[in-house]
């Protein structure tokens, strides 16, 4: 026997070797690259995620997927590549309330391991620089400082280069590129709250905006047809929230492609839930035809199993009777035009925890609905104050000392009406109306207007914006370009009525609106121009408008005082760009007299 002379047969895999098996369940195909690296992006909490695909008649070649999210570390940059480096757990516990994408952190290792991945990373909101790292079917050929945008991006090229079987077996470009769109498709209803932008060889496949409204994100990738077609879906329950959009009957398939479903923000597919739905419709539907189903379900996480399946397409539901019959019940309801679905069923009208094999009942169970992803209604709340925190930071100055000619004295602020007028007292024992948005463009205006050619004017966008004109439009704008250059927004035409925004004035700060942009160049391209008025003043005035603190936000008192702090170093302090007024003041004199006191 071959044991008896001391000759083992029996060896550990080295893990260049483990990586390139596990590699065999997490990457099946180029779609599943995509799909690992756009939910790690999705983690990481980015608002804009560009996908880049490049193929040839072959097949795909390489793709890329940026995002502004929080970024890595140089150290985490590396680490991140070795099998089971995850930051989104360290205890098995931790398993029972995942509310992240990846968990096993093995996507990274795994790909790296069938192909070569150079990954670019910078970490959001410190000094430190961005890190280039380059590995080649699990080895690291490069590492490096990089100068980078915050965020990460993810170049995956020569897929499967040393596995050639698994190569033989991909399938014609096209369906490659198929699984592709339906894998992002599902990936952006599940997350409304993401920009995604899909390019094929530079062309563009598939846009959605950050919105609030799933609604519109069903209509910006199936057409705003099938909009009418939908009807709303609301059902709270104590372990369950149901919410989303279903087709009428009139709108049918002969598959189930277009049923997409969401379990905690996961686009999953399920085929309990799959059947769920469609038993809801009863005989409204023939047996071989399937609704269009957009649904979202956020169930406890206690109660959802991810740990099933490598690639996380799949998930285990504990009580997943309850679950189906509740669902089934809700669109049977909302088909049958009760037009008051209720928002909250009791527990007994669904017969839940009955007979149930399950341990676990209603009582006992402490049902946890803190929103798993960062739900846009929550960030609509915060979003303003943090923008104008940004806005401010923007024209804060370095030098901490007024000007001595200062024109204005110092003021204390008193509080905010309206969101609109701020009230102080000067030393001087006046009192002074201010027009925030005013006074916030003139501070602007004057820091546009200070700095000279060869400044740091430009900053990169991560993700280029796209602008849609009209041709007329598109042919105004072309001419404005280099005037538009010259001020920091570089505009590469892309197409004849399309255009690439891919770097913005460094004073706009950080955008998180994005739509700021397409206004300034709106207001640009449809003012009628003043003949006294040349074309760099007016792209001054059109930055300091837009940029500015918006009438109408509601300001902190710290932030009314850092703004009218700032007034202070202004030359011409008491008119905006337009010719405005940005204050009113009244001497204590002046208001004796209004009320007939004197
Ligand atoms: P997992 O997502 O399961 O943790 P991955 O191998 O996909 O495992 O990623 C490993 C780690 O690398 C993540 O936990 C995360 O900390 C980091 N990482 C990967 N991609 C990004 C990204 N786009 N932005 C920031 N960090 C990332
Ligand atoms: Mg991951």
């Amino acid at each position: 026997m071959k044991t008896m002379n001391n000759v083992s047969t029996i060896h550990v895999l080295d893990e260049a070797t483990v990586n390139q098996i596990a590699a065999g369940e997490v990457v099946e195909r180029p779609a599943s690259v995509i799909k690992e690296l756009v939910e790690n992006a999705i983690d990481a909490g980015a608002h804009s995620i560009r996908i880049d695909i490049a193929s040839s008649a072959e097949g795909i070649v390489s793709v890329r997927i940026s995002d502004d999210g929080c970024g890595m570390s140089p150290a985490d940059a590396l680490i991140a590549f070795t099998r089971h480096a995850t930051s989104k757990m360290t205890r098995i516990d931790d398993l029972n309330q995942i509310r992240t994408l990846g968990f096993r952190g093995e996507a990274l290792a795994s790909i790296a391991a069938v192909s070569r991945v150079t990954l670019i990373t910078r970490l959001r909101g410190t000094g430190v620089s961005g890190m280039k790292v380059v590995v080649e079917g699990g080895k690291l050929l490069q590492t490096g400082e990089i100068g980078a945008p915050e965020g990460t991006s993810v170049l995956v090229e020569d897929l499967f280069f040393n596995t050639p079987a698994r190569k033989k077996f991909q399938k014609s470009k096209n369906t490659e590129i198929a699984h592709i769109h339906a894998i992002l498709e599902g990936i952006c209803l599940a997350h409304p709250e993401i920009s995604f932008r899909l390019y094929s060889n530079r062309s563009e496949q598939l846009v959605t905006d950050r919105t609030t409204h799933l609604l519109d994100t069903i209509a910006r990738i199936y057409g705003s047809d099938i909009v009418k077609e939908l009807i709303p879906i609301n059902l709270v329950l104590p372990f369950m929230k149901i919410s989303g959009y279903l087709s009428r009957p009139s709108l049918a398939r002969k598959d189930t492609s277009r049923m997409m479903i969401a379990i905690n923000h996961r686009y999953v597919s399920s085929k309990v839930i799959t059947a769920a739905i469609k038993e809801g419709y009863g005989t409204l539907l023939s047996k071989d035809l399937f609704p269009f189903a957009f649904l979202s379900l956020v169930i406890d996480t206690r109660l959802v199993d991810v740990n099933v399946h490598p690639a996380k397409k799949q998930v285990r539901l504990s009580r997943e009777k309850e679950i189906a019959k509740a669902i089934s019940e809700t669109v049977n309801s909302a088909l049958l035009g009760h037009d008051l679905i209720p928002d909250i069923v009791t527990p007994s009208q669904l017969h839940l925890g009955e007979s149930s094999e399950d341990t676990v009942t209603v009582s006992d169970l402490q049902y946890d609905f803190t929103t798993p992803a960062p739900s846009g209604i929550s960030e609509a709340i915060h979003s303003d104050t943090a923008t104008t925190d940004r806005q401010l930071r923007q024209t804060e100055l370095s030098t901490g000392t007024v000007p001595l000619d200062s024109k204005l004295p110092s003021m204390e602020v008193i509080g905010q009406f309206g969101g609109i007028y701020i009230l102080a007292t000067t030393d001087t024992g006046e009192l002074v109306l201010i027009d925030q948005h005013a006074v916030h463009e003139r501070i602007l205006y004057e820091q546009v207007i200070a700095r000279t050619a060869g400044d740091h004017r430009s900053q990169e966008m991560i993700v280029p914006f796209i602008l849609h004109r009209t041709l007329q439009e598109a042919a105004i704008l072309r001419d404005l370009l280099p005037a538009l250059a010259r001020e920091g927004f570089i505009l590469e035409e892309f197409g004849k009525d399309t255009f690439l925004v891919r770097a913005i004035p460094v004073v706009l700060g950080k955008l998180e609106d994005t739509s700021i942009i397409d206004e300034m160049i709106h207001d640009l391209i449809s003012e009628e121009p003043v003949r006294s008025v040349n074309t760099r003043e007016r792209i001054t005035r059109i930055i300091a408008c837009r940029g500015a603190i918006k009438a109408g936000t509601v300001c902190t008192r710290e932030q009314c005082q850092r703004l009218i702090n700032q007034i202070r170093y202004t030359k011409n302090p008491f008119t905006c760009p337009h010719g405005r007024p940005t204050m009113l003041r009244f001497s204590r004199a002046d208001l004796d007299t209004m009320f007939k006191r004197s």
